[in-house]
């Protein structure tokens, strides 16, 4: 399985950066629609597609401002249909205001579907999507994916413990991103604006011991030095292969 990475960072992009946008073409299926949305067009040149699932995290602008994109990529791709699934209250969200004509000129030919419940589990193309709260300011979903004899999660703006519940749902995944957005150093700002830290992001790739792990929603401000050193770290967990992901970075898991 496949999986291209075209926005890693969250809140704004970065010169190598674009926000969360992480597409599977075998699944036809995209993990939020960030700002690295807009690289689809390439992807779908290349190999082509008609219709395209976006699974949405939770409705923070960095994870959904790209589906006003969508208008361009269907223009110019065999892109026909979109179907965005996610919370419903995040979805009301995204059709009220993002949608809103004030801040965006054209009504979205979409299908939103909701995703029923806190958690739940439904069959979307050929994958099983399962669905899971996270703790992070308005609410946000984690999924897991199963298709093709493999196993992903995809877990975005959360605070990173341990002992969260999710923690005890994504064990021996072939795949896992997870976000990693601050340093150690600021983890009392991490917990107060729903996200991760190092260290407690190394404790849960140590406790689920996925196959491969990359590390996602890399703060925008972190420079090259910060990120060196992330790496020597988490590079040093034993049994999983750990990257930092990057725009442009296409992963076969
Ligand atoms: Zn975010
Ligand atoms: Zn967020």
């Amino acid at each position: 399985m496949r999986i291209h990475c075209f926005g890693t960072t969250g809140y704004h992009p970065s010169p190598n950066r674009h926000t969360a946008a992480y597409y599977l073409p075998e699944l036809s299926m995209m993990l939020d629609a960030g700002t690295g949305l807009f690289r689809l067009i390439e992807c779908l040149q290349q190999e082509p597609n008609q219709s395209l699932d976006i699974l949405l995290s939770h409705a923070h602008l960095d994870h959904t401002v790209g589906l006003t994109f969508l208008i361009d990529v269907m223009a110019v791709t065999s892109l026909k249909k979109v179907r965005v699934h996610g919370a419903i209250d995040k979805l009301n969200a995204v059709r009220d205001h993002l949608f809103n004509p004030l801040l965006f000129p054209v009504e979205p030919s979409f299908e939103f579907i909701s995703l029923e419940g806190e958690s739940g589990c439904k069959q979307i193309g050929d994958s099983q999507v399962h669905w899971f709260p996270l703790e992070h300011p308005g609410g946000s979903l984690g999924f897991i994916i199963e298709a093709a004899g493999k196993r992903l999660a995809y877990v975005s703006d959360t605070v990173s413990r341990v002992e969260a519940e999710y923690v005890s749902m994504i064990h021996g995944l072939d795949l896992l991103l997870h976000e990693c957005y601050f340093a150690d150093d600021q983890m009392e700002f991490a917990i107060r604006t729903g996200h991760s830290w190092t260290s407690e992001v190394e404790n849960i790739i140590q406790t689920t011991k996925p196959r491969r792990a990359l590390l996602i929603h890399i703060n925008p401000l972190a420079n090259q030095e910060l990120i060196e050193r992330m790496l020597l770290r988490v590079t040093k967990l034993s049994g999983t292969h750990v990257q930092i992901a990057e725009d442009g970075l296409i992963l076969n898991f």
